[in-house]
């Protein structure tokens, strides 16, 4: 992956906003743009160099992912002080510090306590200032290394739910149908699970995020199963609901309702399309089928080194779609006190539409 050249490119988007340099404080984009996955760091991001600011824990482990990501200009500063303080002393102690020099920062990410403190650490030599989220935008459009990462995470996870079906019986808990996936995706490789399993089963299934619980599967109904790994940094996200017992028409033409819909915003999926485009292609088929009021959430959102990053596919997002954006596609439908389905695949924006990654049979799944 071409840290360098990430690097570079901020260096000119810090420039073109204006600012003097920017601290990068949120880890994710640390790790985006200089490799270190520790749990403390700050970032200095400007054209004379880089600093990656960190404790003690990391001194060996600093040094050999900024090596392993070839970008000679960070240089590497241990301290025992939180990374944000040491960046304020640093910056107080710099002869060429003035008033007028620009310190953004990831508005996002930073608390307001430790933006004071910064402030007052750099003793009047810059001025602190939020930056727009520079590096986000940049981490919309996935490159080649990146993509073969997500692939990657994608074919595990989705791997798992062969776990799930053989495991899902009437009677058996929500918990242990995830514990058996989590196993599965750790012995795969995974290093976490990009969220805790969700596993919603009978009248449950109409919560949204209804994580696996100590409920048994009952005899009868859906159970919506929405699951990620973490594989080399990057994550993967995949829903499939399938039907415990003999489904009733009403039931089969829910969940048709949502495939349509699930279709029909993966065929809105091409550049210059925008966010909301994708979503309103979701939602118009719902509409048509008055189940609208039912999908309480937006269509999709970006996926890599975070679960959910931009864009967010949703009514109003002006953002338009480009090659190489990673995205979910999924639409559900939840009916309070009696059950819910939801569909979801990770699709990456190509030059002429999307490819699916893992694309996989989506009829109906009766157990
Ligand atoms: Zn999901
Ligand atoms: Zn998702």
């Amino acid at each position: 992956m071409d840290h360098a050249g990430r690097l570079r490119r901020l260096v000119s988007a810090i420039d073109e906003h204006g600012l003097d340099s920017l601290l990068v404080t949120h880890l994710p984009n640390v790790r985006y743009l200089c490799g270190f996955t520790g749990s403390a760091a700050a970032l200095l991001v400007a054209d004379r160099g880089c600093i990656l600011f960190t404790d003690g824990r990391y001194r060996i482990q600093a040094r050999e992912e900024i090596a392993t990501a070839k970008v000679r200009n960070v240089r590497i500063v241990i301290d025992r002080k939180a990374p944000v303080l040491a960046v304020g002393e640093w910056l107080a102690t710099r002869r060429s510090g003035s008033s007028r020099v620009s310190v953004g920062v990831e508005a996002e990410s930073i608390t307001a306590g430790m933006r004071d403190r910064l402030a007052s650490a750099m003793k009047g030599k810059g001025r602190v200032r939020s930056a727009p989220p520079l590096v986000e935008r940049a981490r919309m459009v996935k490159d080649a290394g990146e993509i073969l990462r997500i692939r990657r995470a994608v074919e595990l996870g989705a791997s798992l739910f062969r776990t799930a079906r053989k495991k899902i019986r009437p009677g058996v808990k929500e918990v242990e149908v995830a514990a058996a996936m989590e196993c599965e995706a750790r012995l795969g490789g995974a290093e976490g699970m990009s969220f805790s399993t969700i596993l919603a089963a009978g009248a449950r299934s109409a919560v949204v995020h209804g994580r696996a619980s100590a409920a048994r599967i009952p005899r009868r109904g859906f159970v919506v199963c929405d699951f990620g790994v973490i594989l080399a940094g990057y994550c993967s996200d995949r829903t499939r609901t399938v039907h415990v017992g003999h489904p009733s028409r009403e039931a089969r033409h829910l969940y048709e309702a949502v495939l349509e819909a699930q279709e029909a915003a993966i065929a809105a999926v091409r550049p210059g399309a925008t966010a909301a485009q994708v979503d309103g292609a979701a939602r118009r088929v719902l509409r048509q089928r008055k189940l609208a009021r039912y999908f309480t959430h937006s269509t999709g959102h970006g996926l890599g080194l975070e679960i959910h990053e931009a864009p967010r596919l949703a009514a109003g997002q002006s953002q338009k779609l480009e090659p190489g954006m990673v995205i979910t596609i999924e639409p559900g439908v939840y009916v309070p006190g009696k059950w819910g389905v939801r569909i979801e695949d990770v699709v990456v924006v190509t030059s002429s539409g999307c490819e699916v990654l893992t694309p996989t049979d989506k009829e109906l799944v009766v157990i």
